[in-house]
């Protein structure tokens, strides 16, 4: 899928809300898509990195972005309901939502899960993330094909020693994806997951604090599964888990 040939208008008139987008991989994809054509939504908890992001794309000449900060640990249902309304009034539908933001919570033996750390990670990485789609699926179903795309891991798909919470949630990532890709069957939205594989960001440091960032892959590398999966040329994929690598 690496080597996906992207037409270079492939989102062109699309509106696309990427969490995460202030940093590694929803950094590299919010960049991809603006680059294809798309109205980017920023969402994220640190305001001055999502301005960053706003700033390339201005400066690319591309379509301009938007900016929702938005922490999605104390985030709550009104506010994705909010969220809505205010992209039904600027945009009329929504074309696309990458479920990229996600928290690595503590790694360790189960004897050592603490539970603060694993509500956290779960309402990051998954409750969040399903009241947001909720939300959201209003203004996705008035767009002529929406793609959802969630994003899920290794450790989501099988599971391995030491990783607690984070694999916990991935797994519960892709449940999550197939009840929403069967209940969209037939229908203009589309649900799927991408598993990213080893990239060179701050989370992938983060869990693997010994390991060299020049053996991995970049972000970018990976953005042709990411151009494709919100492009009309994956319009009958639906319910798929993908790898990026
Ligand atoms: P990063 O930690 O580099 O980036 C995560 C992004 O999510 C950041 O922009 C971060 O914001 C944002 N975020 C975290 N918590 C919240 C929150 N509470 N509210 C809003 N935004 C939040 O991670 P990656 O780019 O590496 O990971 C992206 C996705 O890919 C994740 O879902 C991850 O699980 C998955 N993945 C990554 C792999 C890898 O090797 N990198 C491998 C497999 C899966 P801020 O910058 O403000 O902290």
């Amino acid at each position: 899928m690496l080597e996906y040939k992207v037409a270079p208008d492939a989102l062109k008139g699309k509106t696309i809300l990427v969490t995460g987008a202030g940093d590694g991989i929803g950094r590299a994809a919010a960049l991809a898509y603006a680059a294809h054509g798309a109205t980017v939504i920023l969402l994220g908890r640190t305001v001055k990195k999502l301005e960053a992001v706003y700033d390339e794309i201005e400066a690319a000449g591309q379509p301009t972005p938007a900016i929702v900060p938005l922490d999605m640990k104390g985030a709550t249902e009104q506010n994705y309901r909010d969220m809505a309304d205010t992209i039904e009034e600027q945009f009329g539908h929504l074309d696309g939502v990458l479920h990229n933001a996600s928290v690595l919570g503590v790694l360790g033996p189960f004897e050592h899960i603490d539970l603060a750390s694993l509500e956290e990670v779960m309402k990051v990485n998954v409750t969040a993330q399903a009241i947001m789609t909720k939300s959201l699926l209003k203004v996705l179903r008035k767009a002529p094909a929406a793609s959802v795309i969630f994003t899920s891991s290794g450790v989501g798909r099988t599971g391995r020693a030491y990783w607690g919470p984070y694999a916990f949630s991935k797994f519960a990532t892709e449940g999550m994806m197939q009840v929403l890709a069967h209940e969209c069957d037939g229908t203009n939205v589309r649900a799927n997951s991408i598993n990213p594989g080893a990239t060179r960001t701050k989370m992938r440091a983060n869990a693997y604090p010994g390991e060299d960032p020049q053996t991995l892959k970049t972000a970018e590398e990976l953005m042709p599964l990411y151009v494709y999966l919100m492009a009309d040329d994956s319009k009958d994929q639906n319910g798929q888990a993908f790898s990026a690598q």
